[in-house]
């Protein structure tokens, strides 16, 4: 059926429809149970940081990085606007990660400071915290898009593959691939089993009103921006310059202007955290009525 027009359903509305419909929106979570965030603390504390290391993702590649609990990190945009697909990693134990699904439900289809970044299943905890985000300014424009999306997954050669029947290597999740491989010395399959869905910095995306179906525009984001991240935990992180550059047409191919990423890592001054500590893992222990 065509998408944009109900006239095609096969079944005919109730006669209640209409009130059905009119059911009140619910907000899923009660996020006003989330820990706050601290604003104060992360901010003192970035007064003080300095900067202890940095790598430089090529375009249409990617690079890991480690980022110890208690330090900060920018990825920055630099030569030209560019979106990143980042990965995130308990460093410790690969199999604790980035959970996109449940921070879109915590928080919201795009997320800015002050917002977390949720570990997966059965942790469930914040594994950073946005501290800076240059492009908080843009909030929701007249499409309905927003900067830093967790609703897309990562470009990948499979969906590419299924819709062009051509083989292009360095999608994100291949570029991330090759970058967890090459960090952990493991074989390429082993490696891509750990890749998972990303947080899409500078990524300007969107739900089309008429037929909800998931839209990309060309991102603001210009050197300069970056946004800031603290780590809660030992973070390993991977983060790939996308094929798509600004992903204002096209991606998964080489048509696109691309440009590098930059990851900086910042060091606060010793106390400049207070009495900060890691959070612990999720209090359910995973009884299941059993
Ligand atoms: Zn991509």
């Amino acid at each position: 059926m065509n998408r944009s027009d109900i006239s095609n359903a096969q079944n005919t509305p109730p006669t209640d429809a209409q009130q059905r419909r009119a059911a009140k929106p619910v907000i899923c979570y009660d996020v006003d149970c989330l820990p706050a965030y601290d604003a104060q603390l992360y901010q003192q504390a970035r007064q003080t940081m300095e900067k202890v290391a940095e790598v430089m993702v090529a375009p249409r590649d990617a690079a890991s990085f480690h980022v110890p609990a208690g330090h900060f990190c920018r990825i920055v945009s630099v030569e030209g606007p560019q979106v990143g697909d980042l990965n995130l990693w308990n460093a410790t134990d690969l199999s604790e990660r980035f959970y996109s699904g449940k921070t879109r439900q915590l928080h919201a289809s795009h997320v800015t400071t002050g917002d977390r970044l949720w570990s997966n299943l059965p942790n469930l905890r914040p594994l950073a915290t946005i501290t800076h985000d240059t492009l908080d300014w843009y909030g929701w424009d007249a499409d309905g898009a927003g900067i830093h999306d967790v609703i897309g997954t990562r470009c990948d050669p499979y969906t590419n593959n299924l819709l062009k029947g051509l083989d292009y290597h360095h999608c994100c999740h291949s570029n991330l691939t090759r970058a967890l491989a090459k960090h952990q010395a493991l074989p390429l399959s082993e490696a891509e089993a750990h890749v998972h869905d990303v947080l899409n910095v500078f990524m300007c995306t969107g739900f089309t009103r008429d037929t909800h179906q998931y839209f990309m525009k060309a991102s603001p984001v210009r050197p300069g921006d970056f946004i800031e991240f603290f780590a809660e935990i030992d973070l390993l992180g991977a983060l790939s310059a996308c094929p798509g550059g600004d992903c204002g047409s096209s991606h998964s191919d080489d048509s696109t202007p691309c440009y590098p990423l930059l990851v900086e890592i910042y060091q606060p001054a010793e106390g400049a955290l207070c009495d900060w500590q890691s959070p612990p893992t999720n209090g359910y222990r995973g009884q299941h009525g059993l």
